[in-house]
């Protein structure tokens, strides 16, 4: 590992004038579950390392006007154990679960598993389910971005160079959605995810008024199976046809791989296993509130 300077801000606006210094020469530390293993193995690491744990403004769990707001510095566990997590949101904390192990959690925050952006992320999918946007700041000022827009490609997210994640909002309209995550890997614990998925779905009168279905790790980034959504939207609540023949379609939205851990072959079954599962699961969800 390369030596560096370590520098702990004690404001965002401290961050983000060191920032605009040092950039592109410098790494944001969050909980450095990702960022350590990277230093250790790279030999042209950063000549700064920026530790954001002093950072007030990126922590924290709040409810506001336009929705919950959720700091980019909270960890994995801090979201299994937040009541407000729990009350509109909850198949985040499904979802953080299924993050490594405990100290995994304990120190991996939301933010740097979005910024990480790699396409089996697990905080990605239910986010983006929930319509979810994130706020990314630089020293000229803040920008608001739907999740989808953050997600650019394999490692790749919307921020600028001299740009750090702020916070993500739940929208208030997406409050309390009956929402629904699973996630395969090949084994049940500290397992990346050979496919994930999301489903939102609202229903009135007896019909499902809106459906979003979102998969991780079948694609360069989180993808919405939006073809998948439309064949259930006004749908009847009892049509359970209409959710397998969504979760067929959701197949041919994703563009899985085959590599080391499994064939495309096999994710295109777990992304039909899984869609139909969290269709199931969110549309229960939703007629029995
Ligand atoms: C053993 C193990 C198991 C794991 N299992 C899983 C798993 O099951 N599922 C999963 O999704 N991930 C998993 N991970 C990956 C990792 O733990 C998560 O992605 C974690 O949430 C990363 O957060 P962090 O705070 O540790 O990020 P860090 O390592 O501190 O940072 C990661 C990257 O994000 C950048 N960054 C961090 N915060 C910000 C910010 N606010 N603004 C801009 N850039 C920022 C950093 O500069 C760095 O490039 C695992 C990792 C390990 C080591």
């Amino acid at each position: 590992m390369r030596s560096f300077e370590y520098s702990a801000p004690g404001s965002l606006r401290e961050a983000l004038e060191v920032m605009e210094q040092h950039a592109p020469d410098f790494k944001l530390l969050a909980g450095g579950t990702d960022l350590l293993v990277d230093l250790k193995h790279s030999l042209n690491g950063p000549t700064l390392v920026m530790d954001l744990g002093g950072v007030a403004e990126l922590k924290g769990i709040e409810e506001t006007p336009s929705g919950l707001r959720i700091g980019a510095m909270v960890t994995h566990t801090e979201i299994q154990q937040s009541p407000l997590i729990a009350k509109h949101a909850p198949a985040m904390i499904a979802a953080a679960a299924t993050i490594g192990a405990v100290q995994t959690r304990n120190m991996g925050t939301i933010g740097g598993n979005l910024v990480t952006c790699v396409p089996s992320l697990d905080s990605g999918p239910v986010l983006v389910a929930l319509d979810a946007q994130v706020t990314v700041a630089g020293v000229d000022g803040r920008r608001v971005l739907a999740i989808t827009e953050f997600f650019v490609g394999p490692r790749q997210t919307a921020l600028a160079p001299d740009e750090l994640l702020v916070d993500i909002l739940i929208p208030t309209p997406m409050l309390g959605r009956a929402t629904a995550f699973r996630k395969f890997g090949l084994r049940k614990g500290q397992a990346l995810a050979l496919v994930n998925a999301a489903a939102s779905i609202a229903v009135n009168d007896g019909r499902i008024i809106e459906a979003r279905i979102a998969l991780g790790a079948v694609a360069p980034t989180v993808i919405r199976a939006t073809d998948g959504e439309r064949v259930i939207t006004g749908k009847s609540t009892d049509d359970v046809g209409a959710l397998r023949e969504a979760a067929a379609v959701a197949v041919t939205e994703a563009r899985p791989i085959d590599d080391f851990r499994a064939s495309a072959a096999y994710r295109r079954e777990l992304i039909a296993v899984g869609t139909f599962r969290v269709l199931e699961e969110a549309l229960a969800l939703a007629t029995s509130s």
